[in-house]
Parts: structure tokens; C-alpha cells; sequence
């Protein structure tokens, strides 16, 4: 069997979902979208089931494949709806549902409902990708709260810029939602993961942490609380094949590594159909049997190599570590020049193995 494999471990996915809880004070909904940022949306809403406060996800498809796999807990579309057919189902499931624009608000006031929805009323405080303006907020939860059509309303915003601890926009963003909501009662959403970990100060009731679940920094920089979190994923796989190099000799397509001295390269069985990045270049790190080491020369579909020349004791059938507790995946994504949230949704091929404790 081919030993591409992502370990999950859902006791630190669980001890994540805890610190949000404990940094906020709020609740949380366990963002678990996009198959769970690749970890397996159904595998990690089961190991959250018991402590969540809630989940949510980007669609009405994804809530649907969590509630067949039974999950009852609340689960809020983070998108809405894209069409206003699929009410039926929202009441049906009792999925939460965000209005984010005036199509989706004019669709719920004119579509008639067995019974009141629990809505997430979204405000552009200056993302200025969805939201309503603030000019039409106001206006907006009056004609959502005479028309009896909401069981409960929830303000929402989301930050722009929260993973950048000294820029001044998520300050900005926060006034603006103060200003745009002032005086509606109600329950207040603001935070993704980087807001959650680097902007206590401003409250939520409900704070929707993603990637900081999954135990990877939303940061550039070094982060105190974000330092607290554990990895989930670990990307591995086993060396296949071992040579020596003598200096001169290029490895792999395009020849983008080439040997200074003499080296030792193992060949490891993972490769950009698995996930992992076609653009790490020479350099990024990686860990075998425990030691770090480095990638050399380009990644392929199904292989990498690796440098095993200061490694003497490792070899074929050597563990190595693409990312995980030893190297944490935000390294590899600056390496890469992307985010953790990128590599981890582009696992594929490789088998996902879960383990509780
Ligand atoms: C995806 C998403 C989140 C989670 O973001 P992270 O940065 O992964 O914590 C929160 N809120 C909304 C609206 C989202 O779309």
C-alpha cells in the first residue's frame, strides 16, 4: 500500500476548538467548511459534536452531508442561499442562514415560510466583498424583524485584515459595525480565526474559528495565543528509493536542483497529486524520522526528494514529514508563497487516518 497518508488528530482539533472558546468567552461555531479545510467536515463535526456550540459551512450541499451523517447540532450557511429554492430545505434541516446581500433579504421577505428562520444579518464594514452597506443596515433588520420572518437575528461582519496585528483597518471595521448596529439588539458575530486570536478586545457573542481549529497560525509573524494551538493534519509519507549524487549531477524534472557536493537523495512517495505544493522550492523543510531536513529540486505528481546527505541513519522506508508537529504548515505555506488554509484544502489521493486520542 502506498504510504501517502494525512494523520488527523481529532483530540487536538478538540483542544483547539477549546481555546477559542476560552480566549473569546463566546461561543463558537466550528467553521468546517470546505470538507473541513481538507480534514473531513463529517469525521470532525462527529469529534466536536459533544462541545460545539455549532457549525458552519459555505453551502446548503455541505449542511446537507452533515446532517445525513447525523450531526443535529446547528449549522449556519455562511453564504446563505444561492437561490431562494432552497428555503425549503433551510426550514426543512433547520439550517442558520446569513443574508449577506439585498437579493437574498427581498427573496426571504417575499417567500412565505412555515415557520421563523434564525438569521445572520451580514454587514460590508468594509471587506467589501459581501455585507449589506451600512446605509441600508437599519432599513434592513426593521423590515426583517416586522416581518416576523426571523426567529432570532444575529449582526455579523467579517475582518479583512485581522491576521495583521498593527494595521489600524480591523479597528476601523469595528467602528464601522458599531456605528452601522447601533442601538439593534441582538447577538453580535465578528471573529475568524485571526480576530479571535489578536482582537479579544472587541466582544462577540459568537466568534467562527477556522483554520485555528486545524492548529495552523493565521499569522506571518510569531503570536503568542496562536502558539498555544496543536496541529492537526500530519502530511507523511516513506522514502522509496535512495542514490548518491556526485557534485554536479542535477535531481529531478528541469534540473532545479543541482548537487554541490556529493548528496544523498531519498525519493519519497508523495508528490502535487497528493497536495502537497508543486512551487516549495529547494530548501523548504521537512522532517525525517524525526530530523529536519530539506526538499531538493522539483516537486513531482507522485514523488519528492528529499536531502538525506547529514541523515546517515535514515533510508529506505524512512518516515518523512511534509508538514505536522514537527514542521508546522505555515512554514511550508511561506515557503510556498500561500497560506496553510491552500494546503490543506488541496489535500487529495493521500488516505486520511483519524485518530481520537
Ligand atoms: C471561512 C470563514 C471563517 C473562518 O475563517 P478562518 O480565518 O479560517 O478562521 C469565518 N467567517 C466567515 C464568514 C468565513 O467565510
Amino acid at each position: 500500500m502506498r504510504p501517502a497518508r494525512a494523520l488527523i488528530d481529532l483530540a487536538a482539533l478538540r483542544h483547539n476548538y477549546q481555546l477559542a472558546r476560552e480566549i473569546s468567552g463566546a461561543k463558537a461555531l466550528a467553521v468546517i467548511k470546505a470538507d473541513a479545510y481538507g480534514h473531513g467536515a463529517v469525521q470532525c463535526a462527529k469529534a466536536l459534536q459533544d462541545k460545539a456550540d455549532g457549525f458552519a459551512v459555505a453551502c446548503i450541499e455541505e449542511a446537507l452531508e452533515l446532517r445525513e451523517a447525523g450531526i443535529s447540532a446547528p449549522i449556519l450557511l455562511l453564504e446563505g442561499f444561492f437561490e431562494a429554492s432552497e428555503l425549503a430545505l433551510i426550514q426543512q434541516h433547520d439550517f442558520w442562514c446569513v443574508l449577506h446581500a439585498n437579493w437574498q433579504l427581498e427573496a426571504v421577505l417575499k417567500t412565505p415560510l412555515k415557520q421563523p428562520l434564525n438569521l445572520w444579518l451580514k454587514l460590508d464594514s468594509g471587506m467589501h466583498r459581501v455585507g449589506l452597506c451600512p446605509t441600508d443596515y437599519h432599513h434592513a433588520w426593521q423590515q426583517l424583524i416586522q416581518s416576523g420572518k426571523a426567529a432570532k437575528l444575529t449582526k455579523m461582519s467579517h475582518f479583512a485584515r485581522a491576521d495583521e496585528p498593527d494595521c489600524a483597518r480591523s479597528r476601523e471595521q469595528f467602528e464601522t459595525f458599531a456605528q452601522a448596529t447601533e442601538g439593534l439588539s441582538g447577538e453580535v458575530s465578528l471573529h475568524n480565526s485571526p480576530a479571535t486570536l489578536a482582537w479579544p478586545s472587541f466582544k462577540s457573542d459568537w466568534v467562527r474559528p477556522g483554520i485555528m481549529l486545524y492548529g495552523a497560525t493565521p499569522f506571518a509573524q510569531a503570536q503568542s495565543q496562536a502558539a498555544r494551538l496543536q496541529p492537526v493534519m500530519t502530511l507523511e509519507s516513506k522514502i522509496i528509493s535512495v542514490r548518491e549524487l556526485p557534485i554536479g549531477e542535477p535531481v529531478g524534472y528541469g534540473g532545479r536542483f543541482v548537487s554541490i557536493k556529493l548528496t544523498r537523495v531519498g525519493v519519497v512517495a508523495l508528490g502535487y497529486a497528493d497536495g502537497y505544493p508543486r512551487h516549495a522550492p529547494n530548501g523548504t523543510p521537512v522532517a525525517i524520522d524525526g530530523k529536519p531536513s530539506r526538499l531538493i529540486g522539483r516537486v513531482s505528481m507522485d514523488m519528492l526528494t528529499v536531502d538525506l546527505t547529514d541523515l546517515p541513519q535514515a533510508g529506505l522506508g524512512s518516515r518523512v514529514e511534509l508538514w505536522g508537529k514537527q514542521v508546522p504548515a505555515s512554514e511550508v505555506a511561506q515557503y510556498a508563497q500561500t497560506i496553510p488554509y491552500q494546503l490543506f484544502c488541496n489535500l487529495k489521493r493521500a488516505v486520511r487516518v483519524y485518530a481520537t486520542n
